[in-house]
């Protein structure tokens, strides 16, 4: 049987570290002078986090930041692993909910977890941009999927990590506790308003149509609400 693969090169010094149900992806970003990690997973998943970033060379306190896409527990449970030797970014509305274990937002006990035990060292607000030397990226507050979600944006190689907000072939998201579809559809629409080549979502493949799967996704997200308010209205009647 061929051996499963942990992760892959998708830009030149980015990788892919494929999430193993239930955990999202992460990103790992070799940059210049500091590695950055997108989104490290479970605890459970730490081992395999481990693996991967030291199959490129490095160990897991060379990671000088992790920024978390937003709250939920597939994908920032294993920050405690990070907080002592890295900064540690999320959305302000992300962030709130970290840092008082909001069990009601992020879903902890669902993975047989309790707690985080992480403090956000930068709360992040829409528009901020970080500079890594080789890449930068915009932080792009897109709400919906939860209200603390971000993507982040790089201007001039034209891709996008979207955590839960965006996945490829107009798969849309759930609209979780703290989210809201009216948030969730106008975070699409103003994504479908950057110049994107690529998509790196939270689950799933690679977006490597960003303008088409903009165009169905807000298209389902419409139709879900529709047809939500029209049961609801069914029920009533
Ligand atoms: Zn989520």
């Amino acid at each position: 049987m061929a051996e499963e693969r942990i992760m892959d090169e998708i830009e030149e010094n980015i990788f892919i570290i494929y999430g193993q149900k239930p955990n999202s992806h992460s990103y790992l970003i070799k940059g210049l002078y500091k590695n950055v990690l997108i989104d490290p997973g479970t605890k459970a998943n730490f081992t395999r986090l481990v693996q991967a970033v030291g199959s490129v060379g490095l160990k897991v306190s060379d990671i000088q930041m992790v920024i978390c896409t937003h709250e939920h527990y597939d994908h920032i449970g294993g920050i405690g692993f990070f907080y002592e030797t890295a900064i540690i970014a999320a959305d302000r509305f992300a962030a709130t909910k970290i840092e008082l274990e909001d069990e009601y937002v992020i879903h902890a006990a669902v993975h047989g977890e309790e707690s985080i035990k992480t403090k956000i060292n930068i709360w992040l607000e829409n528009r901020m941009l970080f500079d890594f030397g080789n890449y930068k990226l915009k932080v792009l507050h897109t709400p919906g999927h939860t209200s603390g979600c971000i993507c982040l944006y790089e201007p001039f190689k034209r891709f996008m990590f979207t955590g839960d907000t965006l996945f490829a072939n107009g798969v849309i998201s759930k609209i979780s506790d703290s989210g809201s579809f009216g948030d969730y559809i106008n975070s699409l629409e103003r994504l479908a308003t950057y110049r994107t080549r690529r998509m790196f979502p939270g689950h799933g493949v690679i977006c490597e149509n960003p303008e088409e799967s903009l165009i169905v996704s807000i298209k389902n997200a419409k139709e879900k609400l529709k047809s939500y308010t029209e049961g609801l209205r069914k029920n009533k009647g």
